[in-house]
């Protein structure tokens, strides 16, 4: 039996649960793999694996549950990006409790996810991995001026100079890509249906 566990600790006696699913733990991964230090490429290389992976989001929540924030890469994000995360969840947490315990709103600090434009929204949660693609490591629907976006409509938007017609989709290989080059909308990718209605 492989007893190699990728980046996710482990231990051998316990019952099945997601660790089986795990893309890290393939056996043709090198034990290195996961842990890229600081090298560009490996990075990506880690980062892909990750990626693709099945479990990648539950992976995530556990890295940062956990906080398992030193080594490694964990569901697509190194040790000082999920750093960051738990960070951002803890302010936003103590920022609901104030709200609801009624205490002094001066206690929450100001919100990190203001941007002063879409594109440097974007550029801030986006990361160049192999081949081409490009990863989103930002919140699932993040916010700017007041209205929530997929990360999919703001590369589309910024790309394109207009708004997606219905939906935005990845027409690459690894899915949640956000290269502009990668995502087509209903107006792309059928063309003479007329058929599809402007994205709200
Ligand atoms: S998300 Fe990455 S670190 Fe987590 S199980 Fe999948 S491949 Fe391993
Ligand atoms: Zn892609």
């Amino acid at each position: 039996m492989n007893h190699y566990t990728g980046s996710v600790p482990d231990n051998r006696r316990r019952k099945p649960d997601w660790r089986d699913n795990a893309a890290c733990r393939a056996a043709d991964i090198h034990p290195d793999t996961m842990f890229p230090d600081s090298d560009k490429d490996r990075i990506d290389d880690a980062r892909t694996i990750c990626w693709k992976c099945p479990v990648r989001l539950v992976c995530l929540r556990d890295a940062i549950n956990t906080g398992d924030n030193q080594w490694g890469m964990r569901g697509g994000l190194l040790p000082e990006e999920r750093r960051a995360v738990k960070k951002e969840l803890n302010r936003r947490h103590k920022a609901a409790e104030a709200q609801q315990t009624g205490a002094p709103a001066k206690a929450t600090a100001p919100p990190r996810t203001s941007y002063p434009s879409l594109r440097n929204l974007f550029d801030a949660h986006t990361k160049r991995i192999i081949h081409g693609h490009l990863a989103w490591t930002g919140p699932e629907r993040p916010s700017f001026k007041g209205r929530s976006y997929k990360p999919k409509q703001i590369a589309f938007i910024l790309d394109r100079g207009r708004p997606p017609v219905g939906r935005v989709l990845t027409t690459c290989s690894l899915s949640g890509c956000v290269m502009p080059s990668h995502i087509a909308d209903d107006s792309e990718r059928m063309p003479r249906t007329g058929t599809a209605k402007a994205a709200a």
